[in-house]
């Protein structure tokens, strides 16, 4: 049996979540956003109240989607996309906040992170979901060249940014529906709701404790069979986010290539099946997801630990059978 009766499933099978809690009245809306379904679930206010905040949750996400997606020609990252090297591009607030926190990232993680992947991610054509033919080893290296954070200035005074290459373009896709769950929590703390959830397509940022019990109860799919879980994380505050070789992915002679690029080798990552990580704030859980998987377990749990966040590694096995490899302690949260 796949799941228990307290169970409420956010969304469809194919997020990497569940999300399990138990609640008598729930105020709860979807909506499309950022290429996803996003949901927020209040659990302590009444339906009016409950109403006005998910409106409010919902604008900080509906802005994080317009300054940050790539697909929108008038977004702030679209503008850098077609400046000219050196020119200087004024950016919001929030999204300096987002790319300076890639660039640490990027740094922390020996370029593992890297938001300029973009021209990479679509030749393998994982922005309009199209199969494509396998690159060569020459294009993969002359696309390489034309991208590297390090060639993305940013300068925090009048949060400007420019690019030193004509080539480059920023890809958020790894990091902003965190950023926007963040922006959706604060915004709901404001308008006094106290135990809530903001999910964007999988990613979960939490505010306070289920109505019943101490901690949220998500369900870790299993990616080598995505209608099943693996087993449920118990997590008491923050936020989580899973990222999966079963979200966005083409099958070309029997290999599977997943939408997780490894900018030193622009190769679709191979091995490692999901990742989840459970950090502080979204925007670390959802950028450490896709930098733990591009890094692997080894050089990944260091850097989790180093950033104070946890991380359950599933990776791929020569006997079919998933392993799993969990940060220190983060087993005793784990109910298989
Ligand atoms: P997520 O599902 O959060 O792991 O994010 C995956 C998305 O991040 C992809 O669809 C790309 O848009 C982008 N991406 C892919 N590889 C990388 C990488 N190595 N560094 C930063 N972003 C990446
Ligand atoms: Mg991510």
């Amino acid at each position: 049996m796949l799941l228990k009766k307290t169970v409420l499933v956010l969304f469809s099978l194919s997020l990497p979540f569940f999300l399990i809690s138990c609640s008598d009245a729930p105020y709860k809306q979807v909506r499309m956003m950022m290429g996803t379904l996003n949901e927020i679930e209040i659990f302590d206010l009444k339906k009016q109240v409950a109403q006005k905040a998910v409106e409010k949750g919902f604008d900080a996400m509906q802005r994080v989607d317009d300054l940050m997606s790539h697909y929108k020609e008038s977004s702030e990252v679209s503008r850098i996309k077609n400046s000219v090297p050196l020119e200087t591009v004024r950016v919001s607030q929030d999204t300096f906040n987002v790319l300076k926190r890639s660039e640490e990232i990027a740094q922390l993680s020996d370029g593992a992170f890297d938001v300029t992947i973009g021209p990479l991610v679509k030749r393998w054509g994982f922005y309009d979901k199209e199969q494509k033919p396998l690159p060569t080893r020459q294009e993969i290296n002359r696309m390489r060249r034309g991208m590297g954070y390090v060639h993305l200035f940013l300068r925090p005074k009048n949060r400007e940014v420019s690019k030193r290459i004509p080539t480059l373009e920023v890809d958020l896709g790894g990091i902003a529906k965190g950023y926007a769950i963040d922006l959706a929590v604060k915004a709901l703390k404001q308008a006094g709701v106290v135990s809530a959830t903001v999910n964007s397509g999988g990613n979960i940022g939490f505010i306070g404790n289920p109505v019943k019990g101490e901690a949220w109860e998500v369900g870790v799919i299993d990616p080598l069979n995505p209608s099943e879980l693996l087993g449920v994380l118990n997590i008491k505050e923050g936020a989580v986010a899973t990222s999966g070789n079963y979200e966005n992915y083409h099958e070309i002679e029997g290999k599977r290539y997943s939408h997780i690029i490894d900018p030193r080798t622009g190769w679709p990552v191979q091995g490692v099946l999901s990742v989840t990580v459970i950090a502080a704030n979204a925007m670390d859980a959802d950028a450490l997801s896709t930098t733990l998987f591009v890094l692997g377990p080894k050089q990944g749990l260091v850097l989790a630990e180093k950033l104070n966040a946890k991380a359950l590694f599933v990776l791929e096995t020569e006997n079919g059978k998933p392993e799993l490899v969990f940060s220190k302690g983060l087993e005793t949260q784990f109910k298989p």
